[in-house]
């Protein structure tokens, strides 16, 4: 792929090239101009130098040729004495330096004719020339003075002009003088116009050489300069007639090169020039395409940066254009990113109700407080109870309001700790280095945080906890294991109903074992498993057992007695509640007839549960039974709690009314672990409230718990309800609820469950006296 640098960079570079190319073409043509120029001013100067200095040799030969014969000497002597024509032609040619002269007679022939026969020499000697005595070829061209200037004597030729003597009107003869065209004329022409000068003779097709500039010239070569072949070399050529036949070439010549020498010294600067402005201007196309493209290079390390997800490094452009707000918008929308980011990241960390770290977090937390395996920390689950009644019976606001403040209160907590919101009404709070040693300490301080009373819109609520609690790295490895073990602790606490449990793995029902009772409970009903035991209720007004409550147990095959605690919640999530309470129910009838045969009249309760009161055909089939046995309604009481009504108010208590109506006796159980006010309560259609164990069990030394009933009892007795209390455990307590005007009592201090046999005495007992 091309990056736009190198585009960028290839159409400056292009337009650079095409802008010198131009440049160049123009600067080509008009040098080529120049020179063209500089060679036709140079040849038509040389030219006309040659022009005139052929004419003004010419005008000298004939002034002088005609002074001569004019000379009244020569004339005395012309035609008589040939030797003294022949000294005074020499002489007179001397004072020329003619290397030519010559007498022809009035009859045509050549009289004396003296050559030059070393012209240039520094000892010239004058010799006769060797067509003396020879008929002059030319008599009617010489007599009709038209005799061309150029005459030739062998391969020799000379400029000659001669002149007429006259012996009065009659020509008696004439005489010329005449200069070689050869080596020194050419020499001569090529120091005046810096020209190779050659002179060829052209005479029947014969070409000679007669003289040249150049010592290395020859007839072929000064020949070729005629046609002009050579591009190299610059000639011009001009043509004279020769005397007779034959023409007579000047050719001067020179070199290209030599002619235009400056010229081309402008070439070599011009190509110069135009490289280092190519150079230059690579170099100025190169960072100028940097230049443009460096906040694009940097715009694209930023988009991967985004891409690779760091939102953190913003990209610095100092640029006015478009670039530099493409930047800008670069780092507004990384601002965004990185913002939405955090808000998202806020959100997958955090509940959105208490704004605490969720499980989320809580699981990063683990994974990096259990691989420093050398620092001890405890896991505190904890889960308020009853929020569901709360949410139901005061609204969402109130449960809301609830979460928050039990939120609050545990980052409160002193010591350094990780505190999380894991799930509606849960909590998991991790302190480091607590061990088993200090942990109950901690227990404490968070139950003195979180058991004191808030206020909801005037209304005081009891904020209640359950805590399991399971130790790192005692009680699990690995993040997964310390979460089990506290939920199986908090478990634990559930069922008990206490407020916290330390995971023991003793106690620990894992998860294999509660799946088989799971499988193993269906059996259990069909197979006749199950058993009643009966918890006998003490009358303080007959002094004795008037009532019993219905408690199942699960004698297992292999695990023994399965507490209730351990399997009536199981019962309740899988369906199989509703055969479990028709079986007790219909045990209980049983046991009720075998009483009453044996002549013990006592009220047996049994425990509903709040799936038994969506259960459409369990009205019919607890009334049909009772009429198949002719039972009276009267002599069963239904417990039911709080909880049991939360999931749909309105159907549960249409079936309750329906039993109170059909005679049954309703009762509140495990009453005050609920949220319900008594004026709430007031709408239910119930004859009984069954005080919660957890405020009798302290009755004696806990003066809270001791108001607590004491009030509830009283204004019950003012609803018109009659009272239970459960879990005496002493005399004491038993005393106390007597006084209290407590109607009936419950708890191991009278009985402890039992099977039906083995209460056989106690019920039929007509009053019970109990030892202090
Ligand atoms: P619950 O209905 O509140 O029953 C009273 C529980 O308190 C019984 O435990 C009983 O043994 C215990 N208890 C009685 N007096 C005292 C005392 O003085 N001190 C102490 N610490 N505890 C005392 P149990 O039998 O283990 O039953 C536990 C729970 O199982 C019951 O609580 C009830 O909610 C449930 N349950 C038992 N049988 C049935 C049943 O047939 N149907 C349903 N739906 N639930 C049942
Ligand atoms: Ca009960
Ligand atoms: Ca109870």
């Amino acid at each position: 792929m091309k990056s736009i640098k190198t585009k960028i960079l290839l159409l400056i570079v292009s337009l650079l090239l095409l802008l010198q190319a131009i440049s160049f073409w123009s600067t080509y043509d008009s040098l080529r101009l120049k020179e063209k120029l500089a060679i036709d001013s140079q040849l038509s100067k040389a030219n006309a130098l040659f022009q005139s200095e052929f004419n003004r040799r010419g005008f000298y030969l004939s002034s002088f040729a005609e002074t001569v014969t004019n000379d009244y000497g020569l004339k005395s002597v012309f035609g008589e004495d040939k030797r003294s024509v022949a000294i005074a032609l020499h002489n007179h040619g001397k004072r020329i330096n003619a290397d030519l002269s010559m007498v022809v007679t009035p009859s045509g022939m050549i009289e004396l004719q003296l050559v030059n026969s070393q012209q240039g020499n520094q000892n010239p000697k004058v010799v006769r020339g060797e067509q003396q005595g020879q008929t002059f070829a030319f008599m009617p061209a010489l007599q009709q003075n038209q005799l061309p200037p150029y005459y030739a004597i062998g391969n020799q030729l000379y400029q000659l002009h001669l002149s007429a003597i006259k012996s009065g009107p009659a020509i008696i003869g004439w005489v010329g003088f005449g200069y070689e065209i050869g080596p020194s004329l050419a020499e001569s022409f090529l120091s005046q116009t810096g020209l190779q000068t050659d002179f060829i003779l052209e005479q029947q097709q014969t070409w000679s050489l007669l003289g040249s500039s150049n010592p290395d010239a020859n007839v072929a070569s000064a020949k070729a300069l005629l046609s002009q072949t050579n591009s190299d070399v610059i000639a011009l050529h001009q043509q004279f007639s020769v005397a007779g036949e034959g023409a007579f070439y000047v050719v001067l010549h020179s070199s290209r090169d030599n002619l235009v020498a400056v010229i081309q010294q402008s070439w070599v600067q011009i190509l110069l020039l135009t490289a280092l402005t190519l150079f230059c201007s690579m170099i100025a196309a190169y960072l100028i395409a940097d230049d443009i493209t460096r906040p694009i290079k940097l715009l694209v390390k930023q988009a991967k940066r985004l891409a690779a997800g760091d939102y953190q490094t913003p990209v610095s452009i100092n640029d006015r254009t478009e670039l530099g707000q493409l930047a800008s918008e670069f780092n507004n929308m990384q601002e965004q990113v990185l913002s939405r980011e955090q808000a998202i990241n806020h959100r997958l960390n955090h509940d959105p109700l208490t704004e605490l770290p969720n499980r989320n977090w809580l699981a990063n937390k683990l994974t990096q407080l259990t691989a420093d395996s050398k620092q001890p920390f405890a896991m505190f689950h904890l889960n308020i109870c009853r929020l569901k009644q709360v949410n139901d019976t005061l609204g969402h606001q109130a449960g809301d309001q609830l979460i928050k403040e039990a939120g609050k209160r545990l980052s409160t907590l002193k010591s350094e700790h990780y505190l999380c919101h894991i799930g509606a009404d849960e909590f998991i709070v991790l302190l480091p280095n607590v061990t088993r040693d200090n942990v109950q300490q901690h227990l404490q301080l968070i139950s003195m945080q979180m058991h004191e009373g808030c206020n909801f819109q005037d209304m005081h609520l009891q904020l209640q906890t359950h805590v399991g609690v399971a130790l790192f790295p005692e009680h699990g490895q690995n993040p997964q294991e310390l979460l089990q073990k506290a939920d199986a602790a908090l478990n634990h606490c559930r069922e008990a109903r206490s407020h916290c449990y330390i995971y023991d793995p003793s106690a620990d029902t894992n998860t294999v074992e509660r799946l088989s009772l799971i499988n193993d409970l269906k059996k259990a009903i069909q197979n006749n498993q199950l058993t009643l035991h009966y918890q006998p209720k003490f009358s303080f007004a007959a002094n004795r057992i008037t009532h019993v409550e219905a408690l199942v147990r699960w004698q297992h095959p292999e695990l023994g007695m399965v507490p209730p605690d351990a399997f009536i919640e199981i019962a309740e999530h899988t369906g199989q509640i509703n055969p479990l309470t028709r079986w007790v129910f219909l045990e209980a009838l049983s046991q009720s007839l075998a009483w009453k045969v044996k002549g013990v009249d006592v009220n047996i309760a049994i425990n509903i549960s709040g799936e038994n009161l969506k259960d459409d055909s369990f009205y019919s089939f607890i009334c049909q039974n009772i009429e198949n046995k002719q039972l009276a309604a009267e002599s069963f009481t239904l417990e039911v709690t709080e909880s049991a009504l939360v999931d749909d108010p309105e159907t549960a208590i249409a079936l309750l009314a329906r039993f109170k109506k059909r005679g049954f006796k309703l009762s509140i159980d495990d009453y005050g672990t609920g949220y319900s006010s008594l004026a709430q309560l007031k709408r239910l259609p119930v004859h009984e409230l069954k005080i919660d164990k957890s405020f009798v069990q302290k009755l004696a030394i806990d003066a809270d718990d001791a108001i607590i009933v004491k009030s509830t009892i009283e204004l019950a007795h003012n609803m018109g309800l009659s009272v239970v209390a459960e879990g005496i455990e002493d005399i004491e307590s038993l005393r106390w609820l007597e006084k209290a005007k407590c109607n009936l009592a419950q708890g191991y201090f009278i009985s402890r469950p039992k099977p039906a046999k083995e209460l056989y005495e106690l019920l039929a007992q007509e009053s019970i006296e109990f030892a202090e």
